[in-house]
């Protein structure tokens, strides 16, 4: 009869395992959120607090939002001071782990003199958040991740290391796809002119030069002096193309097209929170590989 119990209660205890509810995580980023997805698989159930088309640069969460990192085990920020009010957070949720994925990963400096940056938070001289456009960062940071969530679930350790390793074959396949389409553009025309300066870990990785200037942006009205910088910066690295924002002001941009002769590119995803098709790492990256090379490749 001992016996039988036994085996009923381990049977019951097994039932139960199997149904298991997924563990809980959070994301203040939409590319953490993706990486979530792709390590924790099944295992995980994902909430993305900003979002496809959310900004995580001026992201704040509301009490919807406090209660699903309340009820979550892990919280996964970009770090590097992407989000600046993550002490605040850390003071609300004293009893949920906050982990920023990049805290690891080597940083690059925003340029002293450097005028044009994403964001109050990020100007010259600071870290530069936008390490997730470096494919080899974003294996390292599945490794981060894989880690994390096998301590909250020392089960699903072997699965998350399984996911994390696969993925990474993925975006090594990623990388040389991304190096072999971009080695299509002359190595003179290897400067990414563009609004939102995010692209210094992508530029690092692929052997491109990163000049921010203003007029390729939401504003709707810039200043008669920083057009004319503008064109003056576009005229000085001879680009064929310039990278907008989506939005940019149309007529900023016909200006500088005029007096350069550059062409206006696709807009590229600075932030991982593209829409749709183009939302996540991956489509991002190819995306943006694409726009480039299309833009600035030997015609
Ligand atoms: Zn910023
Ligand atoms: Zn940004």
């Amino acid at each position: 009869m001992k016996q039988f119990f036994r085996i009923w209660i381990g049977f019951v205890f097994g039932i139960c395992m199997a149904g298991a509810a997924p563990l809980q995580v959070s994301a203040l980023h939409p590319l953490m959120a993706d990486l979530a997805r792709q390590v924790g698989g099944e295992r995980v159930r994902v909430f993305d607090m900003v979002g496809e088309g959310g900004n995580p640069h001026r992201f704040e969460p509301r009490p919807a939002d406090m209660s699903k990192m309340r009820d979550s085990v892990l919280v996964l920020a970009a770090g590097k001071n992407m989000e600046s009010y993550l002490g605040r957070l850390r003071e609300s949720l004293a009893e949920v782990t906050i982990l920023e994925v990049g805290h690891t990963i080597p940083s690059l400096m925003v340029g002293k003199d450097e005028v044009y940056s994403c964001c109050p938070n990020h100007g010259a001289g600071s870290l530069d958040p936008h390490w997730w456009h470096s494919i080899s960062n974003m294996s390292r940071a599945a490794r981060v991740v894989a880690t994390a969530l096998a301590e909250k679930d020392p089960d699903g350790k072997a699965i998350y290391q399984a996911n994390a390793s696969a993925y990474g074959k993925r975006l090594d396949e990623l990388k040389r796809w991304a190096k072999s389409e971009l080695a299509k553009v002359p190595r003179g025309q290897r400067k990414l002119v563009t609004a939102h300066n995010a692209f210094a870990y992508f530029a690092h990785e692929f052997g491109f030069q990163v000049i921010a200037v203003a007029g390729l942006n939401q504003e709707q009205d810039t200043a008669p002096k920083e057009l004319a910088a503008t064109i003056e910066a576009v005229r000085k690295s001879g680009v064929s193309a310039v990278f907008p924002e989506e939005g940019a002001s149309k007529k900023s941009l016909e200006s500088i097209s005029k007096a350069t002769g550059a062409k206006i590119a696709s807009p590229l995803i600075a932030d991982g929170n593209g829409h749709g098709k183009s939302s996540g790492f991956e489509s991002m990256i190819r995306q943006n590989v694409t726009s480039i090379t299309q833009a600035l490749a030997a015609q």
